[in-house]
């Protein structure tokens, strides 16, 4: 029930008094975005002001916008790549931050082929934690009685490594789950989850997703949303529960828990947790084994009101497949975050997906824009960037992010392309548009269009015994299938058709082509089991022309077509499956350990 009037908010009325103080904070922040903007800057500034960075740029402790955009150069990563080696190496002075570095983050962009290693300090965590807080008190104006459930949602960590300095180095997530924050956070009735913390927090994949399945299908009348951090991951839970639900409804017949779950803090839990329930057993196995498992998320859990997850970006390829196992069921994409610094939240995330703004929260950093012309060839050091501040962005324009944290990133390019869709108070909304440069993905995997060009020209080597070459590429994410895969289509020259490349030569290039990849494809292929293998699908002599052809027909100018490195327009992808000759599968894993190659 809705609390009374006094504490009412603008954004609706609050569910309780502790989302009213939650609403409340949110109308202030974008009410004074301009000012918190100015406080953040100082802040950052002052706490940093002896920091061997800012000294470089000689800021003489100035803490106004003024100094600062005229002194500090607007950074992408590589520039920072020093500085953060010497701190992975251990070296403990105040090189970024004048708070230590408690460990790092690392994004899923990726840096000669390695995870982007973010510098972190310990404070970020409550600045973290702040927005999640946020998160409920504004779904709960939408949603009324969610503390009358649960959420299932299929969260997991994953494998953490040291630098040479000892620092830890893993995903925010990892971190962010394993804190005091996330495993000691109080009883909250609106957030309440099916999976116990033990579930959660097992670094075993299958164990992990296995009896955070059981306890979802456990307690699958009070579930009333089913979330992940991304589609994908949901995706992946849908997939798992196809092969193993047999198993799942053994152990909820009898009570007791699969052998292969092997952790033993996992086991004692979940043996509190299961009691024998054949009823539920035979209902699992009833809807498991119909041939159609389309609205399966609504039949098995039928009190769910909507699903959570992230469906804007690279994710929007799976909101077909999400409907088709929800039966249109409602996608809440509630935030919008990074390795670097959280950025803000939809304050309206029962909206469509196409329509999906995210307000950026002024008071977890200072955020300029770089506005994005896609036809510019970029700045240069005598035409600096103009950037724009926070409040100051145009509707309808698209930008650049670019951000100051108080862990000591300056002016740093996130290399996310965002629209200015409206204002919450003076806070802009933005659409996602795109992150640059990423041609493929499939999960939290980014691959941009040197890095594929790299693998093709490393798996066609294996060609030249055969004295074939790779005249035409092009790529595509086939998601049709879970986990989806990278499609390459080839095509080739063969001189010597007497002795051209075998099915196995071709399967040896996909293997080739996955060895090439940046370590997030490779940890999705090996530990995640978030992507699938991948496939070269060889086309007929021809095919690229054709491509051509069809591309001048629809208006392409002839002295400036390109092949497209990756196709996703259905008749496209359509011709080239029409021009098919053999397709050929990755046969193995590639590579991948935790440990950074450098
Ligand atoms: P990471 O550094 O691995 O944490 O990845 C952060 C990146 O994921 C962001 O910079 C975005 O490109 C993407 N991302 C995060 N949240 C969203 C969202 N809500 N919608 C679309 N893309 C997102």
């Amino acid at each position: 029930m809705a609390v009374d009037s006094a504490i009412s908010s603008p954004l609706g009325p609050p569910a309780c008094e502790k989302d009213a103080k939650a609403l409340r904070f949110i109308e202030e922040m974008t009410r004074n975005a301009d000012s918190v903007q100015e406080r953040v800057l100082s802040d950052i500034l002052t706490q940093n002001s002896q920091t061997e960075y800012l000294r470089r740029f000689k800021l003489n402790r100035a803490t106004d916008r003024d100094s600062f955009k005229s002194k500090l150069p607007v950074i992408a990563y590589e520039d920072l790549q020093p500085e953060i080696q010497r701190i992975a190496n251990g070296d403990r002075s105040a090189i970024l931050s004048a708070h230590p570095i408690s460990e790092f983050l690392t994004s899923s962009g990726t840096s000669a082929g390695e995870r982007k290693l973010m510098p972190t300090i310990k404070e970020e965590l409550d600045r973290r934690q702040l927005l999640y807080s946020l998160l409920m008190p504004v779904m709960n104006l939408y949603v009324p009685g969610l503390d009358k459930g649960k959420g299932l949602y299929f969260l997991f960590v994953k494998s953490e490594t040291r630098t040479p300095g000892g620092l830890l180095a893993r995903p925010v997530l990892t971190s962010y789950y394993k804190s005091e924050h996330f495993k000691t956070r109080p009883y909250d009735p609106y957030n309440v989850y099916t999976s116990p913390n033990e579930a959660i927090l097992c670094p075993d994949s299958f164990q992990s997703m296995y009896t955070q399945m059981l306890c979802g299908l456990q307690d699958r009348h009070q579930v009333l949303r089913v979330g992940a951090v991304f589609a994908s991951g949901l995706l992946r839970a849908i997939r798992f529960l196809q092969l193993n639900w047999r198993q799942l409804s053994q152990d909820i017949e009898t009570g007791t828990l699969n052998q292969k779950v092997t952790d033993p803090s996992l086991r004692e839990c979940m043996g509190k947790i299961l009691k024998p329930d054949p009823e539920l057993a035979r209902f699992v196995r009833h809807e498991c084994s119909k041939e159609s498992w389309e609205g399966i998320i609504t039949r098995i859990w039928p009190n769910t009101k909507y699903l959570d997850v992230i469906v804007t970006g690279a994710m929007a390829q799976y909101i077909p497949t999400l409907d088709y196992y929800s039966g249109g069921l409602p996608k809440a994409c509630t935030m919008y975050a990074s390795s670097e610094c959280y950025f803000g939240l939809n304050l309206n995330p029962m909206c469509k997906p196409s329509e999906v703004s995210y307000t950026i929260m002024p008071n977890m950093a200072y955020f300029e824009f770089l506005p994005h012309d896609p036809n510019s060839a970029g700045f240069t050091r005598d035409s600096p960037p103009k950037l724009v501040d926070l409040v100051d962005v145009e509707i309808g324009k698209e930008y650049e992010l670019v951000i100051t944290t108080y862990a000591g990133l300056c002016r740093y390019r996130v290399g996310d392309i965002l629209r200015v869709t409206g204002f919450h108070n003076s806070a802009p909304q933005f659409h996602f548009v795109r992150r640059k440069n990423v041609l493929l993905s499939i999960d939290s995997d980014k691959t941009d269009e040197a890095e594929l060009q790299k693998a093709v020209e490393n798996a066609s080597r294996l060609l030249r015994e055969f004295n074939t070459s790779v005249v035409e590429y092009t790529s595509y994410a086939d998601t049709k299938t879970i986990p989806g895969h990278y499609v390459i289509y080839w095509e080739l020259l063969v001189k010597d058709a007497a002795n051209s490349p075998t099915d196995d030569v071709l399967k040896q290039c996909c293997l080739a082509m996955e060895e090439s990849m940046n370590s997030v494809y490779r940890q999705g292929r090996v530990a995640d089991n978030s992507i699938g293998p991948l496939e070269i699908r060889v086309v007929k002599n021809g095919t690229f022309e054709e491509l051509m052809d069809y591309a001048i027909s629809r208006g392409a100018s002839i002295n400036q077509y390109k092949v497209p490195r990756c196709v996703n327009f259905t008749p496209i992808v359509e011709l080239l499956d029409s021009r098919v000759v053999s397709t050929h599968f990755s046969p193995a894993l590639p590579h991948w350990t935790p440990e950074r190659r450098r």
